[in-house]
This record gives structure tokens, C-alpha cells and sequence, in this order.
């Protein structure tokens, strides 16, 4: 069909290929410097060396002090650490914590579980694009209010929040700020100084730096206590040796912040012809990013009618990665948190892509991306079948033609029993053992939520399969249409792939 297949990754929201600089750095690192920042010989001297060269680099580009720095696990790691310091410190005179509702999993998730542990959480008001309303902030925050949260870019949609005017508000009711940057660091200039806030979080891997290295910045004199307890790495605030090779990475990354600013604006560019010219293709599609306050590189798009996740196998086919803006893989398959904040409905949210380009996307990559999509909107043909769930009735399932494979992971297995008669193997299993399916009969897969089947069905095609199909929205919507079925029959003769096939790769 394409002349030239392309590999195109546009999902650097999610993590970015790791600078080959900083794999340099963090090769180096591991081979000169193993020693432990703790210890007193020489070797151990390098690596404490190491950490603070590191902690100098990062403290510059963020312009704090590098006594404001604490280097984390994660990003996640340093949202909590944040939160729950407040909560405990203020837990009987002020609990009241104001967020905004679109942010990260790693704060909305921990303020849902402080509200089980008698934390006041509430939202603030925010537009259709995300912005937050700053005035009625203002008259949110009464005094049993001890934390705001607002990051500073939104990863689905890409939204900037007016941070300087937000922590003026929140300096003058005197309650804490804590800004999510995560997004927004190389994407937009991030001076904390000039922010102002009072604790920031960020991750490596979303500059293209090393995954599993965040960082925490605290204002001196904000109070901060560990999560993780033990020794007395980071001050006693994160105990742990240090992860030295990929905060040297960090670092390492950090030094092309003023570089990629620099190319943001050609980035910014080629997003909104991105966007120009699929509007052009399909004019019923829903821009959801505002552009002229979002990130240069983010592009969410809504596509009436389409599956998100249908859409992002096909484009994975053809060697394109995106993201949906809904979570994947989950008992319930609930639309994305942050687009149900935007008032975008659950059908709508399960019709969105977001789009997220990188500093090696090129315009040939952006026009391939749209001829491919061009073509699926001129034929709207697909390489398998789809089976919808009420197709896939007692003789399909019975019929000894078809070959029903469950792709699910354990954990979903825990949580719905498994349509009669399937093989079951997860997708990495099916990606190394593909030869041992059949080929002479209906290979019909099956996911939990309708995420996985159509990414595994696609690349079975993509193996020279013929008959290959998937059925639609997974077994939660096979079960919600088939519920005597369900209790009829499932469960009964399963087969698991990978204990049955023990030398298989
Ligand atoms: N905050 C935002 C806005 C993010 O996009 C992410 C990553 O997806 C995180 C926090 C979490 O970062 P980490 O992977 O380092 O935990």
C-alpha cells in the first residue's frame, strides 16, 4: 500500500528515546564510578562527585539552589512525597487540599486515597480547554486550605497554566503550591524562581533523558519528610543509594534544555500543519488542543465514530505510535479523567488520539502519518475482522474453525474468567511464539477491554496469518452483551499456551 514504511513515534508525551549524549554519559558513569556516594575511598568520591556535578547542572537549569534539590524515583514518586507531607503535617488543623482535575494519576490517585484517610480534596473550575479559572481559585481556598496543586503543561492535551498568577493567589492566602513540570520542562522555558511555587516535580525520560530517575524540588524552608525511610541519602529525605548513573544522566539531559527551546518553535510549526492538514482530510474531527497556550509538540484529536483504540493498532501496522486518551487495559475501561474534565463525552474520549511529537520528528514522518490516515479514511478497509460482541454467539464460539485466543495478563484473568474452549497467552508470549497458532483456522482474539485484540490480530496479519479477527471492546463488552453465556460457559476448557508450550521462547 506505502511505498516507503516508516517507523514514526509520536508519543513522546509518554517517554522520549534516550539523547545519545546522555547514553554516553550514563555508559561512562556505570563503568568509572560504581562506588557507593556513600563511602569514603576514592572511587565512592568519584561517584559523590558524580551526584553533585549532577545536582549543580539540574539546579541551574531550573534556576533554584542546589540545596532546593532532591532526586527521586520517579515523578510519581516526588507527587506523593509532596502530598503526603502536607496531609501529614497539617492532618488535624488544615485538610483541605484544592487541585485541578486534570492532572497526573500520580496526585489524583493519591488525593482519592487521602480522602479515605479524612482528607478535604476538592477540584477547581476549569474550562473546556483546561484552563483553570484563577478567581474562583482564589475563593476556593479558605483557611483549612493547606496545598494547591496545578501543573504547568497538561500531557493530554497539552494546555499551560498561568502558574505565576496562581502562586501570587496562593502566596497570599499562604497556603503551599506544588506544580507538576513534568510536560512542560524543554517544551516551554521553566524558571522556578520566576514561578515561584513552593515544590515542583520532573522526570528524565520526558526530556530524553534515562527512565526511573525523577526529581523533587522543595523551596528551602518548606516542610518535607520522606516517603522512603532508611538512610540518609537526600538529605534523609529519600533514602536509598543513589540511582548515580541516571541522575548523571539527568543532568546529562539537561544540558540541551536551551537547545531544544531553541527548536521548539519549528516543533510548534510542524504540529499545527499536523493539525491543518487533518482537518483537511476529515473536517467532522475535533481539534481538542488550544493552541495558543499549549505545548508546541502536543496535538489531541478527536475522531467522531472512530475507536481510539482500533485506530492506534492500524497506526501501529503501519509503524506509527500514538497514544489514546483513555486508559488501556483496566476492569472498567474508563474514558480518560482529564478529557471527561474538559466536558468531552465517554464515546468522544474513546474516539481520541493524542498525538505527541518529538525532536527527530520530521515533516516526511508528519506526511506519511496523514497518507496513511488518508487512506483509512478514503476505504475505512481494515487488514482483520472485527467481530462485534454480540456476533461472537454460542456456534462461533463453538465452531471448530475458530481458534479463540485470549491475550489477557493474569491479573485481568483474575478478574473475568476466559470465553470456553480459548488459548491463553499474554501479547509479549504471542510476540516471540507466533508460529505455534494455527494457521488453517479463524484465529479470533480477545482481549479485557478492547485495547490489546486489535494491536495482536494486526500483528498476527502482519505474520503472514490469513484468518485473523478480533472482537470488539474485549471481554467486558462480550460479557455485558452475553451475560447468559458468560455464566453458561465461562471457564470451562481452557488451555494456557504458556504452560503448555514450557521451552517456548
Ligand atoms: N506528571 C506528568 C504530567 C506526567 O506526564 C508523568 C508521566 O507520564 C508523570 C507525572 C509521572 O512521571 P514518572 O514516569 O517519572 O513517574
Amino acid at each position: 500500500l506505502f511505498k516507503f514504511r516508516r517507523e514514526v513515534y509520536l508519543d513522546n508525551n509518554a517517554t522520549t528515546p534516550v539523547r545519545k549524549e546522555v547514553r554516553r554519559k550514563i555508559n561512562a558513569t556505570l563503568k568509572n564510578c560504581y562506588g557507593n556516594p556513600s563511602s569514603l575511598y576514592k572511587n565512592a568520591r568519584n561517584s559523590a562527585e558524580i551526584l553533585e556535578d549532577a545536582r549543580k547542572i539540574v539546579s541551574l537549569s531550573l534556576n533554584v539552589s542546589s540545596t532546593e534539590i532532591i532526586f527521586t524515583g520517579s515523578a510519581s514518586e516526588a507527587n506523593n512525597t509532596v502530598i503526603k507531607t502536607i496531609f501529614e503535617l497539617n492532618n488535624s488543623k488544615k485538610n483541605k487540599i484544592i487541585s485541578s482535575p486534570i492532572e497526573h494519576p500520580s496526585v489524583i490517585s493519591v488525593l482519592e486515597y487521602l480522602k479515605t484517610r479524612g482528607a478535604e480534596i476538592e477540584y477547581c473550575r476549569i474550562d473546556k480547554f483546561g484552563t483553570i479559572d484563577i478567581n474562583a481559585l482564589e475563593k476556593q481556598i479558605d483557611n483549612n486550605t493547606a496545598l494547591v496543586i496545578c501543573m504547568l503543561a497538561n500531557n493530554e492535551t497539552g494546555i499551560i497554566q498561568n502558574i505565576k498568577a496562581i502562586s501570587k493567589v496562593t502566596k497570599t492566602k499562604g497556603v503551599y503550591l506544588l506544580s507538576d513540570c513534568v510536560q512542560a520542562l524543554g517544551k516551554i522555558p521553566v524558571d522556578l524562581k520566576d514561578l515561584d511555587v513552593d515544590y515542583a516535580v520532573f522526570s528524565a525520560h520526558k526530556i530524553y533523558g534515562p527512565k526511573g530517575i525523577g526529581l523533587l524540588y522543595v523551596r528551602n524552608n518548606c516542610p518535607i519528610q520522606p516517603l522512603i525511610h532508611g538512610g540518609h541519602q537526600e538529605r534523609g529525605i529519600r533514602a536509598g543509594t543513589e540511582n548515580t548513573h541516571n541522575i548523571a544522566g539527568f543532568a546529562e539531559a539537561c544540558k540541551f534544555i536551551p537547545q531544544m527551546l531553541a527548536e521548539n518553535s519549528n516543533l510548534k510549526k510542524l504540529t499545527l500543519s499536523f493539525a491543518g492538514k487533518l482537518k483537511q482530510i476529515n473536517s467532522d474531527l475535533i481539534i481538542n488542543t488550544l493552541f495558543e497556550k499549549s505545548l508546541p509538540n502536543t496535538l489531541s484529536v478527536t475522531f467522531p465514530g472512530i475507536n481510539n483504540a482500533v485506530f492506534m493498532a492500524l497506526l501501529d501496522y503501519y509503524g506509527i505510535s500514538v497514544a489514546a486518551g483513555s486508559a488501556c487495559n483496566t476492569q472498567d475501561d474508563r474514558p480518560s479523567h482529564v478529557l471527561s474534565a474538559l466536558g468531552i463525552s465517554a464515546e468522544y474520549s474513546r474516539n481520541t488520539l493524542r498525538f505527541s511529537l518529538g525532536h527527530s520528528t520530521s515533516e516526511k514522518d508528519i506526511e506519511y502519518v496523514l497518507s496513511v490516515i488518508k487512506n483509512y479514511f478514503k476505504d475505512q478497509s481494515f487488514p482483520v475482522t472485527i467481530i462485534s460482541p454480540r456476533q461472537l454467539n454460542e456456534n462461533m464460539l463453538f465452531d471448530e474453525n475458530n481458534y479463540i485466543l485470549d491475550v489477557r495478563y493474569w491479573h485481568d484473568r483474575k478478574l473475568l474468567k476466559s470465553l470456553p474452549n480459548s488459548y491463553e497467552a499474554n501479547p509479549s508470549f504471542i510476540k516471540k511464539n507466533f508460529h505455534i497458532l494455527p494457521n488453517d483456522k479463524q484465529i479470533i482474539v480477545i482481549c479485557q477491554s478492547g485495547y490489546d485484540g486489535p494491536f495482536v490480530s494486526l500483528f498476527l496479519k502482519s505474520k503472514g496469518f490469513k484468518n485473523v479477527a478480533f472482537v470488539f471492546a474485549g471481554l467486558i463488552a462480550w460479557k455485558l452483551y452475553n451475560s447468559d453465556l458468560y455464566s453458561k460457559y465461562a471457564g470451562l476448557n481452557i488451555k494456557n499456551l504458556i504452560t503448555e508450550n514450557k521451552f517456548a521462547k
